[in-house]
C-alpha cells in the first residue's frame, strides 16, 4: 500500500512525496490506522525504521480535522523526549510533514533564551515536543496550558518511564485532560516498563515489529578485544581507515570523551564531542557540523545514544561498552537507518566482560568477535602518530583503576 492510498488530508500527502516517502515502512503501516482510529498504541520497532512519522503522520490528520476554537497556548500535542537534540530533529519531522497544514509546531528546550519560546507559545502552538525541564518552568508561568491536549506522545517511551524520568511524566498526568491519547514508541521495551506503560492508558494495543532480535537488521555489528590502554591506537587506526567516512563514537563519560577527543588531536585526528557539560550553542553546533561533515567523527556519551537520526552515519565505535544493556541497541541503531546499511564495532577491554555479557544476554545472542590476531594486534599498537607521553599513560590508568572500583562496588 501506498500512502497516495491513505484517507489521509492530501495536504499531508503532499509534504510526503516531496519528502520521498512514498510507501509506510512496517511500523507506519501497522501504527497509523490505530492512531487515526484514536487508540492508545505502544509501538515497538528497531531503531531506523520510521517511528518519529509512523506517530507524526496521523498526530498531523487528527489535529487538521479538530475544530480550533481552543484559547490560545492551549497545546493539542505533546510529545516527551529525552533529550535537546531530539525535541529539535522530531519537531523538524513534524514541520516537514506539516508544512501546507496551518497547524503550528514548537520544539522547546531548556539551555536557551525562553523569551523567543514565550513569544512563540503565546501566538498559540498546536504541536509541542519537549524535554521536561523547561517545560515544566513555562507551565508553572502559565505560558503552556496542557488542559486541551488530545494526543500525548512518549517517544523512547522505556526512557521515559524509567527512574530519571517517570516523575516527570507522572507530574505531566496531573495536568492533561482525564480523556486523552497515549502513544508510546521505542525500540526497546521490558515488561516492567510495558506494566508501567498500560497502567497509565485505558486501552493500549501493542505494535510489535521483529520481537526476537531489538538490533536493527541493516546493522553489522561485532566486538573487538581491545585492552583499556590500547582503545585510542585502535581508534586511531579505524578513523585512519575509514578516512572520509562518518564515524561516531560512544565513550562512558564525559570526561572520557575529552579524553579521547584529547588523544585523538595528539594523533593529528580533527573529532567533535557532544555530551550534557558542553553549553546547547555548542551542542546544537556540534551537532550540525557533524550532520555537514565538516568534522566525520564524533565522539559522545549516551546522550546522544537515542534516537538521533543523521543520515549517513557509516560506523558506531563503542569505544567504552554501555552500562545500561539496551543503550547497545540504540547506540549501534545511529547507523543503518531507513534503507542505509551500517556497521558498529565494540571495543571490549577484560575488565568489561561482565558488562558485554549482560548486553548478549539482553539481545539474547553473542556479538560476533572480530579477531584480531597477535601480529595485527602490535601493528596497530605501534601504527600511532602518538609519541610516548607518560602524563597521558597515567591519566588512562587512572581512568581505569576508577572504572575497575565502580564495577567491584556494583557486585557488592
Ligand atoms: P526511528 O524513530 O524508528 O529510529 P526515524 O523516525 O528517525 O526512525 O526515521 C529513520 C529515517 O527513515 C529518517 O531519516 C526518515 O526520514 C526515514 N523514513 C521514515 N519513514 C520513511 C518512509 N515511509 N519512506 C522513506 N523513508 C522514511
Ligand atoms: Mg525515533
Amino acid at each position: 500500500m501506498k500512502f497516495e492510498q491513505y484517507n489521509i488530508s492530501s495536504l499531508i500527502k503532499q509534504s510526503l512525496e516531496e519528502l520521498g516517502f512514498r510507501k509506510p515502512t512496517d511500523i507506519q503501516f501497522k501504527a497509523i490506522p490505530s492512531i487515526l482510529k484514536g487508540d492508545d498504541v505502544l509501538g515497538i520497532a528497531q531503531t531506523g525504521t520510521g517511528k518519529t512519522a509512523a506517530f507524526a503522520i496521523p498526530i498531523l490528520h487528527l489535529l487538521m480535522r479538530r475544530s480550533h476554537h481552543n484559547k490560545y497556548n492551549q497545546v493539542k500535542c505533546l510529545v516527551m523526549v529525552p533529550t535537546r537534540e531530539l525535541a529539535m530533529q522530531i519537531a523538524q519531522v513534524f514541520k516537514d510533514l506539516g508544512k501546507y497544514t496551518d497547524l503550528t509546531i514548537l520544539g522547546l528546550v531548556g539551555g536557551v533564551d525562553q523569551a523567543p519560546q514565550i513569544k512563540k507559545l503565546d501566538k498559540g502552538v498546536d504541536i509541542l515536543i519537549a524535554t521536561p525541564g523547561r517545560m515544566f518552568d513555562l507551565v508553572s508561568q502559565k505560558h503552556i496550558d496542557l488542559s486541551r491536549v488530545d494526543v500525548l506522545v512518549l517517544d523512547e517511551a522505556d526512557h521515559m518511564l524509567d527512574l530519571g524520568f517517570i516523575k516527570d511524566i507522572r507530574d505531566v498526568l496531573r495536568y492533561l485532560p482525564s480523556r486523552h491519547q497515549t502513544l508510546f514508541f521505542s525500540a526497546t521495551i521490558d515488561e516492567k516498563i510495558k506494566d508501567l506503560a498500560y497502567s497509565i492508558v485505558r486501552n493500549p494495543i501493542r505494535i510489535q515489529i521483529s520481537p526476537k532480535d531489538p538490533v536493527s537488521k541493516n546493522v553489522t555489528h561485532s566486538v573487538a578485544h581491545v585492552a583499556m590502554d590500547d582503545k585510542r591506537f585502535f581508534l586511531e587506526r579505524l578513523i585512519k581507515e575509514f578516512e572520509g567516512q562518518k564515524i561516531l563514537v560512544f565513550v562512558r563519560t564525559k570526561v572520557r570523551a575529552e579524553r579521547v577527543f584529547a588523544a585523538m588531536q595528539r594523533v593529528g585526528i580533527e573529532t567533535l564531542t557532544m555530551h550534557g557539560d558542553k553549553e546547547q550553542a555548542d551542542r546544537l553546533k556540534v551537532m550540525n557540523d557533524f550532520k555537514m561533515g565538516k568534522v566525520n567523527v564524533l565522539i559522545a556519551t549516551d546522550v546522544s545514544a537515542r534516537g538521533i537520526d543523521i543520515q549517513g552515519v557509516d560506523y558506531v565505535v563503542n569505544y567504552d561498552l554501555p552500562d545500561v544493556p539496551e543503550n547497545y541497541v540504540h547506540r549501534v541503531g545511529r547507523t543503518g537507518r531507513g534503507v542505509l546499511k551500517g556497521k558498529a564495532i565494540s571495543f571490549c577491554s577484560p575488565e568489561e566482560l561482565p558488562v558485554l555479557e549482560a548486553i548478549q544476554a539482553y539481545i539474547g545472542k553473542p556479538v560476533s568477535v572480530m579477531t584480531i590476531d597477535k601480529t595485527e594486534y602490535l601493528e596497530t599498537i605501534t601504527f600511532t602518530e602518538e609519541t610516548p607521553n607518560d602524563n597521558w599513560q597515567k591519566m588512562l590508568d587512572e581512568d581505569e583503576q576508577e572504572m575497575g572500583q565502580k564495577r567491584k562496588k556494583k557486585k557488592k
